[in-house]
């Protein structure tokens, strides 16, 4: 399921071109000061004549485009590097149609959809509460049935929703209550009896989104608004999707850290300190540009893997969606970050729109789940793994790049492996030495699992699937595949090795096991390679 590649290529021009005519960084920079939404824009992007952004979400049956996850990543890039609060704007309609697409029966996903295709409604997803965040089984909105002759025909839903995007602003809701059965979304209308909407809320950034807590005292919703046929489906129907959302949210950390990090390119190509261009001094460019872009590039290679397995009809994919979105988010905060420093104390301003981006796009590892519950669910679903294949998992893998390595030696997969093989020791030494009892060490394998994956699937796609979302030839993003490998093997290896010590770890010989002195020798040739990618990025954004 996705577009064919013209369609996608002309609606990716069409948003560009609209963003370059409308969207100047004055606008923008206005809509951040004045803490804005910008809801003629939003029209704008919905309106079937101008760009119909929201069709690609909607199936083809029911009027829409039909987009797979390769064209919502593609768009999702793109928006993100025009603007993420105007991106959340769009995505919050995503995730509101969500529980429909998943959970709703075909009667309801006719009606709703044919709404949202034809109306150009917006959206927003109900699930925060207060107190119920990254734990939504905390949560307290009610949905109390109402009966006539013995029939349920509607529920009356009290509650309050908290930090919902759209919240202020939107045409429809879906509202996660419980019900006897256990958490079920409902279908709420904009001006329903006692609805209400709080203040937008005053944030860091993404101040072109609004962002509003929800109100809900005894709202009558109709039964048939109820998604699906059965109460207690909620929180599964929220789980099915978060392969795509959480791709989608990893997609916007990968749009708005490259657009930082090609603003602070661009930037060093012009600025001359002691003598010559920041582009040619290695202090800068193999600190503060080169990792960076070895790292979203690594993202986004796992980005578009996923992409593609969702279009080829796998379902799930949580925990896959989890290191993309965790992998894209974290390279994409930490780029914009260093785009600051890449300016100095014009990055420090606004004018130079990084200060902004930075703002943007931390709320990325804070939506969609924290990168704290990202860590949590890969862990959890990878130690899984690891007991299920008695320490195979990772070893396995370890063979299939060696074998990788002997045909494509340029890509960094036998560094991979090494990555991958430190891992499975790491995990066995938890297991043997019940370290995963403190919570902080299950949480960092989760960090040490994403970062080996990533590298992993760098290495092996780097060649075989050519990326046509940027502008970088073949052999730079082998040099960059080669770059991250280095610093996943070193940081699964020695951070391993520190937590597991720190956890008391039992075994003398681990250090040797985690072949730390072949994680080294694969260092060499490090400076060069970086050098290489410096110059090829410093052609590539002029
Ligand atoms: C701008 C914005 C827009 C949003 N849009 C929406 C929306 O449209 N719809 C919607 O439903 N929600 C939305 N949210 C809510 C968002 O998804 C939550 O803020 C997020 O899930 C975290 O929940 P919380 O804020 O309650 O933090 P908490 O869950 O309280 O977390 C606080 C900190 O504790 C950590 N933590 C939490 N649990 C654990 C644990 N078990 N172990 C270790 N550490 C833990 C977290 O990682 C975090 O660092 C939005 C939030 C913001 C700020």
């Amino acid at each position: 399921m996705s577009l064919d590649s013209e369609t996608r290529e002309m609606i990716l021009d069409t948003l560009r071109r609209y963003a370059e005519d409308r969207l100047t960084n004055e606008y923008l920079l206005e809509l951040d000061h004045k803490d804005e939404f910008p809801r003629e824009v939003l029209n704008e992007l919905y309106d079937p004549m101008q760009l119909g952004l929201h069709l690609l979400f909607i199936p083809e049956q029911y009027d829409g485009l039909g987009g797979g996850a390769y064209d919502i990543y593609r768009v999702s890039e793109l928006m993100a590097a025009i603007d993420l609060g105007i991106a959340t704007g769009v995505l919050a309609t995503f995730l509101g149609s969500d529980p429909i697409r998943v959970g709703a029966t075909e009667e309801q996903k006719a009606r709703w959809f044919n709404r949202l295709a034809q109306e150009s409604l917006l959206m927003a997803y109900g699930a925060t509460e207060p107190q119920a965040g990254s734990d939504l089984a905390a949560m307290t909105t009610r949905a109390v049935p109402v009966e006539e002759n013995g029939a349920v025909t509607g529920y009356r839903i009290s509650g309050r929703k908290q930090w919902i995007s759209n919240g202020g602003v939107a045409d429809l809701y879906t509202i996660l209550a419980l019900t006897d059965a256990g958490p079920t979304w409902f279908v709420v209308e904009r001006g329903a009896d006692g609805f209400a909407a709080g203040k937008a809320e005053d944030k860091h950034g993404i101040r072109a989104s609004n962002t509003a807590a929800l109100f809900l005292e005894e709202v009558y919703v109709p039964a048939e608004q109820m998604v699906g046929d059965a109460e207690g489906q909620g929180l599964q129907q929220a789980q099915a999707v978060f392969g795509y959302t959480r791709l989608m949210v990893g997609t916007f950390g990968l749009g708005a850290g490259w657009d930082a990090l090609k603003k602070a390119i661009r930037y060093s190509h012009e600025r001359v300190q002691a003598g010559d261009t920041l582009d040619n001094k290695q202090g800068y460019t193999h600190k503060l540009i080169v990792p960076n872009a070895a790292r979203l590039e690594a993202a986004r290679a796992y980005i578009e893997w996923v992409a593609e397995r969702l279009d080829s009809g796998e379902n799930g994919l949580q925990t896959e969606g989890a290191v993309a979105k965790y992998m894209g988010t974290e390279a994409g905060n930490k780029a914009a970050e260093d785009a600051i420093q890449a300016l100095g104390g014009y990055g420090y301003t606004r004018e130079y729109m990084v200060e902004k981006i930075k703002r943007d796009v931390r709320i990325t590892t804070i939506y969609e789940g924290t990168s704290e519950i990202m860590e949590w669910t890969i862990a959890r679903d990878r130690w899984g793994e690891h007991l299920r294949s008695r320490g195979g998992y990772y070893f396995d893998w370890a063979e299939r790049l060696e074998a990788k390595h002997q045909v494509e030696p340029q890509n960094g997969a036998g560094v991979a492996a090494l990555a991958l093989r430190a891992l499975a020791v790491i995990l066995e030494r938890c297991r043997l030495d019940r370290l995963t009892r403190n919570q902080h060490i299950l949480f960092r394998l989760g960090e040490l699992i994403a970062c080996a994956e990533t590298a992993a699937l760098f290495a092996e796609r780097v060649l075989s699937h050519p990326t046509e979302a940027i502008a970088l030839d073949q052999a730079t993003r082998q040099a960059l595949a080669r770059i991250y490998a280095r610093e996943a093997a070193l940081k699964v290896a020695t951070d391993g090795l520190r937590w597991t010590i720190g956890a008391g770890q039992s075994d003398p010989e681990l250090a040797n096991k985690l072949n730390l002195s072949a994680i080294y020798a694969s260092q060499a040739g490090l400076i060069e390679d970086m050098n290489y990618a410096r110059d090829r990025l410093n052609e590539a954004f002029r």
